[in-house]
């Protein structure tokens, strides 16, 4: 069985957790960096990027989440955790880890509709994900190594950058774990590459 990390510093945890239990795989909270050592796959959830960003620098993790992903593990971000992941960020230098090449917007669907659901085709996962945005950002441009996996009113809401994946929306804050079942085989996938 895969183990999978949700880093536990900020934000929606315990919702990752029961997901990636349902999806047959083991999950860990994350909260010493020395525990990366002990995970196939990292999940950074949704939450607030800037106090995420503080927290990972208070605890060390920053350079060793970054080779984290350069060793070839997966690593999945939510919301604030696809922020995190960008190496761009609209009227925001430097921006945060770097591991995909896009730029986002922070907050982009506007203030006031801060949340909303709306269903979503996601490439290799579902023709009718009901997907939760809470004040979600969106991918602006991707570089060409990305692949765009959904797209709401023309924004791109998921994505893939070889072992990278991210989502605008908060998978975990449904019953339907497809999204993360989805990361789970990425995951099965990389150990196989990992090993040959
Ligand atoms: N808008 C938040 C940010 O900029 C992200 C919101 C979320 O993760 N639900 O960090």
């Amino acid at each position: 069985m895969v183990t999978i990390g949700v880093l536990a510093l900020q934000g929606a945890v315990r919702e990752h957790i029961r997901a990636i239990e349902e999806s047959g795989a083991k999950a860990i909270q994350i909260k010493h960096r020395e525990q990366l050592h002990e995970i196939d796959g990292l999940i950074l959830p949704g939450g607030e990027s800037t106090t995420m960003r503080r927290l990972i620098d208070s605890y060390d993790f920053f350079t060793a989440i970054q080779e984290f992903g350069e060793q070839g593990k997966p690593i999945f971000g939510t919301c604030a955790g696809l922020i995190l992941m960008a190496n761009e960020i609209e009227g925001q230098d430097p921006a945060h880890m770097g591991l995909m090449n896009m730029k986002v917007a922070r907050n982009a669907f506007g203030r006031q509709v801060a949340s909303f659901e709306a269903e979503l085709a996601i490439t290799h996962v579902a023709d009718d994900f009901n997907a939760v945005f809470i004040r979600a950002p969106y991918v602006l441009q991707a570089g060409p190594e990305v692949e765009i996996l959904a797209t709401y009113q023309d924004r791109i809401v998921a994505a893939k950058q070889g072992h990278y994946l991210c989502t605008a929306f908060h998978p975990e804050l449904t019953d339907d774990n497809r999204v993360v079942e989805y990361f789970v085989t990425m995951v099965k996938q990389s150990l196989k590459t990992l090993a040959s």
